[in-house]
C-alpha cells in the first residue's frame, strides 16, 4: 500500500512538475513570440525610414546637379541676342548632349517653345503658364504634370536673364523614371512599394522592388491609392504625412490588413517626397514564422534544457537578433551602418565603465566632389576615408557611416584619435590627388565624451554633431569638442533665426557708418556702412553674432540688399539736402554672388535711387573655393563694366592670396586690421609696404583698416598708404549722427 501511495505521490509531484514546466514553457514561448513581434515592428520602421531617407537624398542630389546644369545653360542662353537662332540651337544641343537632360528647349517670353533642333513645339497656354511660374529668387524650378515631350515627364525651368531683362526660360526635360528606377533598385533594402510624390500628393514615379502576393495586381501605386480611397481617413493620413522635411512614419489599417507607411522630403524639389509602403503582415510573417518553428523544435527537447535555453534566449534575443539583423555593412564603404552604430554603441556604453567618446566627422562641401569629379570618384574617397577612420580601432570601438560623407565613431582613446586627425586629413588629401581629385578635402570633426550620468548614445550623437557643425571650414581647425558654449550657441542661433524676419519687418536693422580718412589731408574720404541690430528693448547686437548665421540660412541676401538700399537712400537724401557727398561702401556677403540675378538686382536698386555708381562701393571678400573663382571673376567683370566700384575686403586675413589679386578685377584693396596689428615689427611693416606698392603698381587704391592710434597712422604715411579707417577716427555710429559729425554742405549749395 505504502509503496503504491508513495508511487502515486511521486507521480503526482512529477506530474505537477511537468505541468509547472509546461506552464512556464508556454508563458515563455508566448513572451518570446510577442518579443519578436515588437522587435520586428521596430525594425521595420527603422529599415523603412533609412530607405526613404537614402532615396530622398539621392534624388535631391540628382536634382541639384540638374539645377547646376540649368544655371549654366541659362547663363549661356542669356548671351544670345536672338531667338530662335542657330546660336540657340548650339547651346541647347550642347547641354542636351552633355547632361542627363533628354530634351532641351527654350521658351520665349511671348510663349513660343523651341526644341534644341530649332523646331517649334506646340504648347498650350496652360503649359506655358506652368513653365513660366517662378520662384521668388528666380532659381530653377521643377514642373510636373501634363507634359509629354519625348520621354521626358518632368521638366525643369530656369529664367534666362540678361542685363536684368528676362529673355525667356531654359527648359530641360528628363526621364525621371530612369533616374528613380536606377537609384531605388540599387540601394533600397526593404521590399515593398516605393514612390515619389509631388507636393500635392500626385504619384510621379513608382517602383515595386518585390511583387509580393499583396501587390501582385498592383502594377503601380495609383491603383493602390485608389484602393485606399475607400478609407477617407487613410487618404487624409497619407496626405498629412507627405511634404515634410522630416521623415514621417505611420501605420495604416484597412480592414484586417495593416501597412507601414513612411515618407521623407526631398530637399530642393519644392515639396516632393519619397514614400514607401510595406504590408506589415508580409514583413512580420517571415520573422514570426521562423521563430515559431524554433519554438516547436524546442518543445521536443529536454524540458529543463528548454527552460534554460528559452530563459537565456529571451534575455539575449533582443540584442542578438537586432545585431544580426543590422550588422550588414554599408554598401559603399564597408563601414558599419548607423543602425548598427546605435545598437552596438548603446550596448558598449551600457556594458562597461569605460569613458567613451562619440565622434562625428564629415568633409566640407563634399557634394562638389561628386558634382565635379563624378559619384564614382566620390565613393572611392568615402571608402578610403572609412578605411582611414577604421585603422587602429579597438574591438570595442566602432566606425559607421550615417549618410553621404557623414561618419560616426565610438572611440575609447579620444586624445590619440584627435592627434591623428591632422595626419588623417593629409593622407586623405594625398589619396584624393592620387586619383586626380584636386578639390581640397577639409574635415570637420565634432567630439563629445561620455560621462557617468550621460551614456545615452543618441544624445551623445546629437551633441557630437552639434560640435561638428561649429567647425568653420576656413578656420584651419578641424576638431571641436562639445561644450556648454556650443549648447548656448545653438540656443542663441535658434533665437536669432526665429526673430530675424520680424526684426526686418520692424526695421530693427540699422545703418551705422564709420569714416574713412585721407591721411595726407586729414579729411573725410568715404565711409563704410555696417549693420547693427537694435532690438525693440534697445539692446544692440553686433553683426559678428548674426551674419555668420544668416550666411548659412540665406537671410544674408535679404539683409545685404536692405543695407544697400539704405545707403542708396541716404545718398539720394544727402544730395537733396545739399551735402558734399563721399562714397559709402556696403558689405556684400559672398553668398550673394551665387545668385545669377545678383548683378541685375544691384543695378535695379542703384537705379531706383538714381545714385552715381562711384558713390556706392561694394566690399567683397575674396573666396578660397576654387570652383567659385571663375564665377567670382566673371561677376566682378560684369559689375565693373557697369561702372561699379569694388573693394576687396579683409585682404591679408585667412586664405587670401597674392595670386588671387592678379586675376580679379577690383578698385580698392582693404588691408585687414589683423594684418596691420602684426605689422608693428619691422618685417611686418616691410610686408605691409610691399602690399601697398603692389596695389599701387596694379593701379588700385589701398586702405588700412583698424587704425587705433597716431603711431599706426604715421606708419601708413611712411609707407605711402593714403587711406585709413579705424577707432582712431571714430567707431561706427548711426548714419544721421555721422552726417552731423563728419559731413558738410557743399559750398555751391550754401551760396545759393
Ligand atoms: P568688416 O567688414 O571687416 O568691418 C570692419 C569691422 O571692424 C567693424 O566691425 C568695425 O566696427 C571694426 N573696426 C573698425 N575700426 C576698428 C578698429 O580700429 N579696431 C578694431 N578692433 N575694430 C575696428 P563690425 O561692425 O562689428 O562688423 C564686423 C563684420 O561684420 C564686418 O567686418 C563685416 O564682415 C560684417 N558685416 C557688418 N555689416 C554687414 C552687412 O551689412 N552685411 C554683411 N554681409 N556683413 C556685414
Ligand atoms: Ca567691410
Ligand atoms: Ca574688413
Amino acid at each position: 500500500m505504502s509503496g503504491v501511495r508513495e508511487y502515486a505521490k511521486k507521480f503526482k509531484s512529477t506530474l505537477m512538475l511537468a505541468i509547472a514546466f509546461s506552464a512556464v514553457l508556454g508563458v515563455l514561448i508566448v513572451v518570446h513570440l510577442i518579443g519578436v513581434q515588437v522587435m520586428a515592428d521596430k525594425e521595420m520602421r527603422e529599415d523603412m525610414k533609412t530607405d526613404v531617407e537614402i532615396g530622398a537624398s539621392m534624388i535631391s542630389d540628382r536634382i541639384y546637379s540638374l539645377f547646376v546644369i540649368a544655371d549654366h545653360a541659362a547663363a549661356e542662353l542669356g548671351e544670345i541676342a536672338e531667338f530662335p537662332s542657330p546660336e540657340m540651337e548650339v547651346v541647347l544641343s550642347n547641354f542636351r548632349a552633355h547632361s542627363e537632360f533628354e530634351e532641351t528647349y527654350f521658351l520665349t517670353v511671348s510663349g513660343h517653345m523651341y526644341r534644341y533642333t530649332g523646331q517649334e513645339i506646340p504648347v498650350t497656354s496652360d503649359q506655358v503658364a506652368d513653365i513660366s511660374k517662378e520662384r521668388f529668387d528666380q532659381s530653377s524650378r521643377l514642373v510636373t504634370g501634363k507634359f509629354n515631350f519625348g520621354n521626358s515627364n518632368i521638366l525643369l525651368s530656369k529664367p534666362v536673364i540678361n542685363n536684368g531683362q528676362k529673355l525667356g526660360y531654359f527648359v530641360g526635360g528628363f526621364s525621371f523614371e530612369q533616374i528613380v528606377r536606377h537609384d531605388i533598385r540599387k540601394f533600397m533594402e526593404v521590399e515593398g512599394t516605393f514612390m515619389v510624390l509631388d507636393a500635392r500628393g500626385n504619384v510621379l514615379e513608382v517602383e515595386v522592388t518585390e511583387e509580393t502576393s499583396e501587390f501582385e495586381n498592383i502594377s503601380n501605386l495609383i491603383n493602390y491609392c485608389e484602393g485606399l480611397q475607400d478609407s477617407e481617413a487613410a487618404v487624409n493620413e497619407l496626405n498629412a504625412l507627405i511634404g515634410h522635411t522630416n521623415t514621417e512614419y505611420s501605420t495604416l489599417s484597412m480592414g484586417d490588413k495593416s501597412y507601414g507607411f513612411t515618407c521623407s522630403g526631398v530637399d530642393r524639389s519644392g515639396g516632393w517626397s519619397v514614400a514607401c509602403i510595406v504590408p506589415k503582415k508580409n514583413f512580420l510573417a517571415a520573422l514570426v514564422h521562423q521563430r515559431r518553428g524554433e519554438a516547436a523544435l524546442l518543445l521536443f527537447d529536454i524540458a529543463l534544457l528548454i527552460v534554460t535555453m528559452i530563459a537565456v534566449s529571451i534575455l539575449s534575443a533582443r540584442k542578438d537578433h537586432q545585431l544580426e539583423a543590422v550588422a550588414y555593412s554599408d554598401t559603399i564603404t564597408s563601414a558599419k551602418t548607423k543602425e548598427f552604430f546605435r545598437i552596438a554603441g548603446e550596448e558598449f556604453l551600457r556594458e562597461t565603465e569605460i569613458p567613451y567618446a562619440v565622434v562625428a566627422a564629415d568633409i566640407v562641401g563634399f557634394r562638389y566632389v561628386n558634382e565635379l569629379f563624378g559619384h564614382e570618384r566620390g565613393d572611392e574617397i568615402l571608402t578610403h576615408f572609412a578605411t582611414l577612420l577604421g585603422e587602429n580601432l579597438g574591438s570595442k570601438e566602432i566606425v559607421a557611416r550615417n549618410t553621404g560623407d557623414y561618419f560616426e565613431l565610438l572611440v575609447v582613446d579620444v586624445d590619440s584619435f584627435v592627434k591623428r586627425i591632422e595626419d588623417l586629413s593629409e593622407d586623405l588629401n594625398a589619396y584624393a590627388r592620387s586619383i586626380d581629385v584636386t578639390y581640397p578635402l577639409v574635415l570637420r570633426v565634432g567630439v563629445v565624451r561620455s560621462t557617468k550620468s550621460n551614456r545615452d548614445i543618441r544624445n551623445l550623437l546629437d551633441k557630437a554633431n552639434a560640435a561638428r557643425k561649429t567647425v568653420q571650414a576656413d578656420s584651419g581647425i578641424l576638431v571641436a569638442e562639445y561644450s556648454a558654449k556650443i549648447q548656448e550657441d545653438l540656443k542663441s542661433r535658434e533665437e536669432i533665426e526665429s526673430s530675424m524676419n520680424s526684426a526686418m519687418a520692424h526695421g530693427e536693422f540699422k545703418l551705422f557708418l564709420q569714416p574713412k580718412m585721407d591721411v595726407r589731408t586729414g579729411k573725410l574720404s568715404g565711409a563704410e556702412g555696417l549693420v547693427r541690430w537694435i532690438k525693440r528693448d534697445g539692446t544692440m547686437v553686433y553683426p559678428d553674432r548674426f551674419i555668420p548665421i544668416f550666411e548659412t540660412n540665406g537671410f544674408v541676401e535679404k539683409l545685404d540688399f536692405y543695407m544697400l538700399e539704405r545707403v542708396c537712400e541716404l545718398q539720394e537724401s544727402l544730395k537733396k539736402r545739399g551735402y558734399e557727398r563721399v562714397p559709402i561702401s556696403v558689405n556684400q556677403s559672398r553668398v550673394l554672388l551665387m545668385n545669377p540675378a545678383y548683378v541685375s538686382r544691384v543695378m535695379e536698386v542703384m537705379e531706383k535711387y538714381e545714385v552715381e555708381r562711384h558713390l556706392v562701393e561694394l566690399e567683397l571678400t575674396e573666396t578660397s573655393f576654387f570652383d567659385d573663382k571663375n564665377k567670382m571673376i566673371e561677376i566682378m567683370r560684369e559689375l565693373r563694366s557697369k561702372n561699379c566700384v569694388i573693394d576687396i575686403d579683409d585682404f591679408g586675413s585667412g586664405y587670401s592670396s597674392l595670386n588671387m589679386i592678379k586675376d580679379i578685377p577690383f578698385d580698392v584693396l582693404k588691408i585687414d586690421r589683423e594684418f596691420f596689428n602684426t605689422s608693428s615689427t619691422d618685417t611686418g611693416k616691410i610686408i605691409l609696404q610691399k602690399i601697398v606698392e603692389l596695389a599701387t603698381a596694379l593701379g588700385v587704391e589701398s586702405i588700412c583698416e583698424g587704425v587705433e592710434n597716431a603711431e599706426q597712422e604715421e606708419i601708413l604715411r611712411e609707407i605711402g598708404c593714403h587711406y585709413a579707417q579705424g577707432y582712431y577716427y571714430s567707431k561706427p555710429i548711426p548714419a544721421e549722427e555721422f552726417v552731423e559729425k563728419f559731413m558738410q554742405k557743399s559750398p555751391v549749395e550754401e551760396n545759393e
